[in-house]
Parts: structure tokens; C-alpha cells; sequence
């Protein structure tokens, strides 16, 4: 008996098992290897879903397998794959390394980012059912023991043979004009066989109609599309990865050069994904797309399950061509994928802000360079990231300076509210009062951005423009209501908040407490035979509110619009023809590295919202800060003066661009219990980095802008480094066997590459 069953330790060392590699997402490491029984040894692939046992606990888990491979066991207590989920890969070998890459680089569990990767509704089959289709078995052919059976259950069989294809027991009784008795007598005795497969249902709801106000067809390209276009196909052509950053200024005709380079990609036989700000996803930009190409997935947060299934399927079958969508489109499975395009490249919400973190620029530009395939970054206001790409020679510069039909850009006027004759007791000053005015004379419309977002309230004096502020850090103190405290959210220093300016004692310091509800009140009362419309998350939460607004805005039925930054990203209406900012310096104030460029940003592209049309545009631009660089170079349309400027400011602290910054977050119940973890953690942090001779600058930890956040206080750690490598690195062995106990309840997060500090 000893002989013939090898002890367990002999049969790990033997050679030539069949292992598969498995990740989860309960577990931050792996991937762990498998042995794959022999049952399974055909059906296992890559990019599929098992079950297997995971550490003491008592039932399999679901993990994702990565890879199968022959080799040794590496040690006896090797387990084995219970249990295969699907029939066939979820992702192909390329997304499965695409995962692995970024479970790497975000320092995220790899089974998490599969499972960001693939929709729940397609892990799920959602919107399918299993459908029982009906062959004749073997017994069928025996002519003998066909004659034998009643008439009724002969017909059906022999319409079923006759056939040649499956059917369902309903067809088979609709063509043999039978009762279903016949047919499950003919499965009971086992003339016919069984064949279960699941269906997908065609979804009968799309919940947004393309509005068809507009016929869209091929401009005759301007110059600089021209251009443009021709250094994009020579990349496509040239089959390398290339990245192409398309700097055009609002309105210079930036959609029409994507999809003619899509074009370009399809006339070939390949797709191409195109991510938009999901806000920019208007019925206008589906409509484009829609009728320039023969077959395109739309993808958006409102899909139901059975939808986003439906449109995952359909392209993974290769039947689409182009995809558009946001951020979570850079993972769609395109097999044949040609292009990557990003519109508004340097748009927030391309960051992802729960785990896996990632910024779906990072992505795509490791998925395109994977594929050797160009990734077109496209924008008025180039990110940094971008900007200093071209700069190093990482990304190509591709210029469209001017607008389509020469239009003018708008004229911008600022207009600064510490001077007192301008003011008034509410928002609107008297030049943007009399501009609004005048406008909807002209029956012209109007634009008012006003972008409170977020929790900070600055605590800013009226009159001479003062912004109280940490004279440790130099960030701009929040107001805190309850206890009237003033506190920095960088090192914590804490004032009762003053009741007067402290720098020129006027009484009456105002908290930045203006949203845009109260705008909407005084902007009825100073204009009360307008039609004003409000577009901000509160009034925006409904599915299809968004797309009403607009089409009533387009059709003239509303005069004047305000909103938040909601408003301010790539609508083209002509006849707007006046844009007003209430207060540029909203985003300025905000403790973040990246305030400056936010503004220029907005105000830049809040501005390419008018002279659209031939009877042209102006903007206002309300502000305590004229002078501020980012102001002055937004209100002059000149991007690279600002970015000049912006570098510089960079430099001196090695900020991204230049270098890299990571944060992590901990947060847990007691505050004590939180500060002492992530003390430690600091000090495993310390260590890392010194062991590794690492250059990485450690902050904190300090409580980040968000101090307490559902009942859960915060702390939170920055990380610096000329090098992304030095500072991943030091995270990754610094977290490597962090451990917490469950008693302390506190969780931490590594956020690489922040977007919001
Ligand atoms: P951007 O995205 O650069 O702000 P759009 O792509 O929205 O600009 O184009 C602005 C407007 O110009 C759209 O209405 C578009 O249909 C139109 N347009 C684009 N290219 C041309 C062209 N070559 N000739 C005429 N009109 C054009
Ligand atoms: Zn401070």
C-alpha cells in the first residue's frame, strides 16, 4: 500500500503539475498557485473565474485566474482548484495583464481590479436566461423504434429531425401543431436530448433618444484639422505606441479630427474607444457619433444590469466599432482595438475615487502602448501631466490655435470686486448686472457659472479681498459653522474665526457661503421675465433631467442658464452670448497644489462656451484676484503663458508634474486608536524608505480637508518623490505585513497619484 500511494511530500516534489495562478480581491497579495485535477486540466484559461479554498476559511472563494502553466509543486500543502465559474475568459490574456499591472502600480488586491475591469452585471449574466433547446438523440435513427411510437409524438419527432437544428419545445410544438404531451413523452423516453444555453435578452429600453436636431455630416476639414488629422493617421499607420496630445482651443473643431482618424481605424477593421466626462455625455456628443458610424456602444452610468451586459457582449463580439463612455470605457473589451482617444483630457472625473484609484489617462496609456496603438489625449486646457509630457518628449504636441471659420475668441472682461462702486448687495456686480441685462435684450443667452463645490468655505473680506489664511502653510483656513472655528486643514492650526477683516477691520467678512440656489433667487428677482434654468447635482439627480434642460436650452425656451462646472464642458450653442463667473476665485482658495490650474481650466473653458455663432460672445469674470496669474493668462486664451508660470510654481516642491505624490488615508472609529496607526505607519514608512535609500519626502500625518467623514475620523500621510518608483516601492514594503488588529477598526487606503488633496 505504501508503495503504490506516494507520501504527500514526494508528490510535491514531482514535476509537471498543471498549476494555475489565482488572485482575489479579500487578499492584497498573490497570485497564489493551484493545482488544476485533471478533470479540469482542458478547461481552465486565463481571465476566468474559480473556486478555491483560501487560507482557514471553511468554504472556496472566488478568485480569477491569471495564468496556467506546468511546473512543480512548490510545497505539499498545495490545494486544488475546486470548482471553474465560467465557460469562457472574462478578459483575454492582454486585459489580464493590464490588471496585473495596475494591482501593481495602484497597490490595489488584483481580484479588485478584476472585478472593476469586468462589470457586476456581466459576472452576474445579468439580462440572460437559459434556454432548453431540444436534438434527436441517437435512438432517433432507429427507424423501427420511431414506428413504434404514437402518431402524434412521430410527427414532432420528425419535424424535429428534419430540422437539422436545435428547437425549443415551444417552436417544435408550434411547427408540429402539437400540445407539449407529445413532446416531453418524446423527451421521457429519450428520443430527444437536451441542450440548456444561456441567452442574452435584447434589451427593449434605451433610456436616452438621440435628439435629432441636427444632421451631422463630414465638415471639409479647416487647416489645423487638416493637420492634425494627418499626424494622428501617420501614428496610427506608423503601428507603435504613440501618445498625441491634441491642444485646440475651444471651439477649434476637436470631434471632427477624432472621428475622422476613427474612420481612418475602421476602414481597417478596428475599433476605437473614445472616454468623455460622463457629464459630457450629452444626447449632443452620443448623436455625433452615432450617425457617423455604422455601429457604436454608448455607455453611461444610467444603463441598467441587463443593458451594460447587452452592450459588453456586443462589443466584445467585435460587432462595434467605436465605444464611447467614461472613465470605466478604457476597459472595454475591444478585440481588435486600433485607437484610444480622451476628450477633456484633463477632466477630474477620469480619476477614479474608490479602490482600485485609478486615473483612466494612466490606463489607457498603458493599455495603448501594451497594443502598440496611439492614444490621443484632446483639450483646450492641457493637464500639467500632459503639457510636461510633450515637454520631455514622452507625447507629441499637436496644435489647433484657432477656431473653426476664424471665429474670434470671446472677449474676456474681469471685473474686480474690491472696488466698491461695482459691488452690490448680492452676487451679480453692476457691469455683469448690465451686461446680463442687455443681452437678453438682444434676445441673446446667457451662461452663469458658479462653482461651490465641495465643503470648503473660505472666509474672504468683501471689501478689500483678504483671505484669512495659515500663517504656517499659507492655505486658506475653513470655516467650520458649528463652534465658529477656523482651521487649517494642513497642520491644524485653529482660530476662533475672526468677525472682521483682520487686515482691514471692514465688518462684515463673508463665510463663501454662496451656492447656486441662492443665485437662482437673486437672478430671478433681477431679472423676472427671463426663463432661468439651474443646473447643478441637486437639481440634476433625476436620469434624463440633464438632457431636458439642454434641449430646452438649445430650442430657446430657457434665457439663462446657471450652474456649476456642470455647465461649463463642451456645450456648442451660438446663441450664447454672454458668460459670466460670479467668483473665479471659488477654486483658487482651495487647499490643493492643483487650485491654479483648476481655475485657469474652468474659466478657460466656462468662456468657450460663447461665440459659437455668428453674432460672437463676451465673458465676465468676477474676482477678488485680477491680478492672480492663472486669471490674467485664462482671460487672455493663453494656455502656455500660464503653463510657464504653473511650472515654476511646481518646481520649487517637486510637485507633479515633476515628481510624484502618493497619499494614503486612514480612518477608523476612535480618534486616538486612528492617530497612533497611522503614527505607525509613518515610522514603517521611515524605515522603508531608509532601508531602500529612497528619496521620498513624508508629510503628516495630518488631517486631510475632510476631517471626520461618516462617523469615521481621518488622517491622512503625503508621500513625495522626484521618483514613482522609490515612492511605490517604499508604500509596498511598508504595507507588506501591516497588520491591524480587528479591535482597532481601522481601515487604510493607498491613493497613488491624487487628484484632490
Ligand atoms: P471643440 O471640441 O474643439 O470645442 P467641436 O468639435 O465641438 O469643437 O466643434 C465646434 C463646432 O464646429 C461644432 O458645431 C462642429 O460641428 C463645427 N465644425 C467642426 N469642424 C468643422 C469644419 N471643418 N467646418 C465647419 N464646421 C465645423
Ligand atoms: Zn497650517
Amino acid at each position: 500500500l505504501f508503495e503504490t500511494a506516494p507520501p504527500p511530500w514526494e508528490l510535491a516534489a514531482q514535476d509537471d503539475v498543471a498549476l494555475a495562478s489565482i488572485v482575489f480581491s479579500e487578499a492584497p497579495h498573490g497570485p497564489y498557485d493551484y493545482r488544476i485535477p485533471d478533470s479540469m486540466r482542458d478547461d481552465l484559461v486565463a481571465g476566468m473565474r474559480v473556486k478555491v479554498p483560501l487560507g482557514r476559511r471553511k468554504k472556496p472563494i472566488i478568485g480569477w485566474c491569471t495564468e496556467t502553466k506546468q511546473g512543480k509543486a512548490a510545497h505539499r500543502s498545495m490545494r486544488d482548484i475546486a470548482e471553474i465559474l465560467d465557460t469562457e475568459p472574462l478578459c483575454d490574456a492582454a486585459l489580464v495583464r493590464l490588471v496585473l499591472w495596475m494591482s501593481h502600480y495602484y497597490q490595489a488586491p488584483a481580484g479588485q481590479v478584476f472585478d472593476t475591469l469586468i462589470p457586476s452585471s456581466v459576472r452576474a449574466n445579468a439580462g440572460t436566461r437559459e434556454k432548453t433547446y431540444l436534438l434527436p438523440s441517437p435512438m432517433a435513427k432507429d427507424d423501427e423504434l420511431v414506428g413504434s411510437l404514437p402518431t402524434k409524438q412521430q410527427t414532432a419527432l420528425r419535424f424535429l429531425i428534419a430540422a437539422g437544428r436545435p428547437m425549443t419545445s415551444q417552436q417544435l410544438s408550434v411547427v408540429a401543431e402539437c400540445t407539449q404531451g407529445p413532446i416531453t413523452q418524446l423527451r421521457k423516453k429519450g428520443f430527444v436530448q437536451e441542450n440548456v444555453r444561456r441567452e442574452m435578452n435584447t434589451p427593449t429600453s434605451t433610456r436616452w433618444q438621440v435628439d435629432d436636431g441636427e444632421v451631422e455630416v463630414a465638415h471639409t476639414l479647416t487647416d489645423d484639422q487638416a493637420q492634425a488629422l494627418s499626424q494622428v493617421t501617420g501614428a496610427l499607420d506608423s503601428g507603435k505606441g504613440r501618445t498625441l496630445l491634441l491642444h485646440g482651443v475651444t471651439g477649434s473643431g476637436k470631434t471632427e479630427v477624432y472621428i475622422q482618424a476613427i474612420e481612418h481605424v475602421v476602414k481597417f477593421g478596428r475599433g476605437a474607444i473614445v472616454l468623455v466626462p460622463e457629464i459630457s455625455l450629452t444626447p449632443q456628443t452620443r448623436g455625433r457619433f452615432e450617425r457617423r458610424f455604422q455601429s457604436v456602444a454608448v455607455l453611461h452610468s444610467q444603463m441598467t444590469p441587463a443593458e451594460r451586459h447587452f452592450q459588453w457582449q456586443r462589443i466584445r463580439s467585435g460587432e462595434v466599432q467605436v465605444v464611447v463612455g467614461p472613465r470605466s470605457a478604457v476597459f472595454a473589451p475591444m478585440p481588435h482595438l486600433g485607437l484610444i482617444v480622451i476628450d477633456e483630457e484633463h477632466d477630474g472625473s477620469f480619476k477614479q475615487d474608490t479602490q482600485p484609484r485609478y486615473h483612466a489617462r494612466r490606463v489607457a496609456y498603458a493599455r495603448a502602448m501594451s497594443l502598440n496603438i496611439p492614444l490621443v489625449l484632446g483639450t483646450a486646457t492641457p493637464s500639467m501631466e500632459s503639457w510636461h509630457a510633450t515637454a520631455t518628449g514622452r507625447a507629441e504636441l499637436i496644435k489647433m490655435p484657432s477656431r473653426v471659420g476664424n471665429r474670434p475668441m470671446p472677449d474676456v472682461q474681469l471685473v474686480d470686486l474690491r472696488v466698491r462702486d461695482d459691488r452690490t448687495a448680492g452676487a451679480i456686480s453692476r457691469p455683469l448686472h448690465t451686461a446680463v441685462q442687455q443681452t437678453l435684450n438682444e434676445n441673446g443667452q446667457v451662461i452663469l457659472l458658479l462653482n461651490r463645490r465641495g465643503f470648503a468655505t473660505t472666509i474672504q473680506c468683501p471689501a478689500c479681498g483678504y483671505v484669512v489664511a495659515c500663517p504656517d502653510c499659507d492655505m486658506p483656513l475653513t470655516h467650520h459653522r458649528d463652534g465658529g472655528k477656523a482651521v487649517c486643514h494642513y497642520c491644524d492650526y485653529t482660530i476662533a474665526t475672526p468677525p472682521w477683516c483682520p487686515a482691514c477691520r471692514f465688518d462684515g467678512i463673508r463665510y463663501g457661503g454662496l451656492g447656486t440656489q441662492k443665485l437662482e433667487v437673486e437672478v430671478k428677482a433681477r431679472f423676472p421675465d427671463a426663463v432661468v434654468a439651474r443646473m447643478d447635482s441637486d437639481t440634476m439627480r433625476r436620469p434624463g433631467s440633464h438632457q431636458k434642460v439642454l434641449s430646452a436650452f438649445r430650442a430657446g425656451k430657457v434665457n439663462l442658464l446657471l450652474g456649476t462646472q456642470m455647465i461649463a464642458k463642451g456645450l456648442d450653442f451660438p446663441n450664447v452670448l454672454l458668460v459670466g463667473v460670479i467668483n473665479a476665485d471659488g477654486a483658487l482658495h482651495f487647499p490643493d497644489f492643483r487650485a491654479a490650474e483648476r481655475t485657469f481650466q474652468l474659466v478657460t473653458q466656462v468662456a468657450g462656451r460663447t461665440g459659437r455663432g455668428d453674432r460672437g460672445g463676451r465673458v465676465i469674470v468676477q474676482t477678488y484676484s485680477p491680478e492672480h496669474p492663472a486669471i490674467q493668462a485664462a482671460s487672455r486664451h493663453d494656455y502656455e503663458l500660464f503653463a510657464k508660470g504653473e511650472m515654476i510654481n511646481r518646481m520649487k516642491f517637486n510637485y507633479p508634474p515633476l515628481g510624484s505624490v502618493a497619499r494614503i488615508i486612514i480612518r477608523g472609529v476612535i480618534e486616538e486608536v486612528t492617530e497612533a496607526i497611522a503614527d505607525s505607519l509613518l515610522s514603517r514608512l521611515e524605515v522603508a524608505r531608509d532601508t531602500l535609500g529612497a528619496e521620498v519626502r513624508i508629510l503628516g500625518p495630518a488631517p486631510p480637508p475632510i476631517t471626520k467623514l461618516r462617523g469615521k475620523y481621518r488622517f491622512h500621510l503625503l508621500l513625495q518623490s522626484v521618483d514613482a518608483n522609490h515612492l511605490g516601492e517604499t508604500i509596498r514594503r511598508a504595507t507588506k505585513d501591516f497588520k491591524i488588529a480587528d479591535k482597532d477598526d481601522v481601515q487604510y487606503v493607498i491613493d497613488i497619484d491624487p487628484m484632490d488633496m
